[in-house]
């Protein structure tokens, strides 16, 4: 006898980010130039008239998971939750000190009389970033490297 599984697409959702955040490399492996992360994330609904929550998070880049993912505050909302992920790497690249900007719930909410609808649940970001800056005097010692290797052929060749 077989027990028809309920689908709790919440819950699925949910175990499919944990894989994803288990499998993923720490802050320091991805990003090894990064010495501190701090993020500060407001909630709001859909009309920016109540402030849903503030959260900040100061992540510990030897130990934190470089996939940077929120959940989103709507209990009532399936599928939804915020990725800053992407904005993260792209702030690295850039080597910006800050990144800062806002991302809306994809989710669906689902009404009381089951009516569905867009979750629209709005988070605005700020990350703090700080960079360790031995990288840098590599890369200015290997650019003048070739210019002395030139320099000593066109001596050998007079
Ligand atoms: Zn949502």
């Amino acid at each position: 006898m077989t027990y028809p599984r309920k689908a709790n697409p919440r819950l699925e959702q949910r175990l499919r980010e944990m894989d994803r955040i288990n499998s993923a490399q720490t802050l320091i492996e991805r990003f090894p130039q990064l010495k501190s992360l701090n993020v500060v994330l407001g909630y709001f609904d859909e009309q920016r008239m109540s402030h849903a929550g503030e959260l900040r998070y100061r992540a510990n880049v030897q130990h934190a998971k470089c996939v940077l993912t929120f959940s989103c505050p709507n209990t009532s909302c399936t599928g939804g939750g915020f990725d800053l992920s992407e904005v993260l790497v792209a702030a690295v690249a850039k080597k910006s000190k800050t990144a800062q900007g806002e991302l809306r719930c994809q989710g669906t909410r689902t009404t009381a009389n089951k009516f569905e609808s867009p979750c629209k649940h709005l988070l605005h970001y700020k990350l703090s970033l700080a960079y360790s800056p031995s990288k840098g005097k590599g890369a200015r010692a290997a650019k003048a490297a070739p210019k002395a290797k030139v320099e000593a052929g066109k001596s050998a060749a007079a």
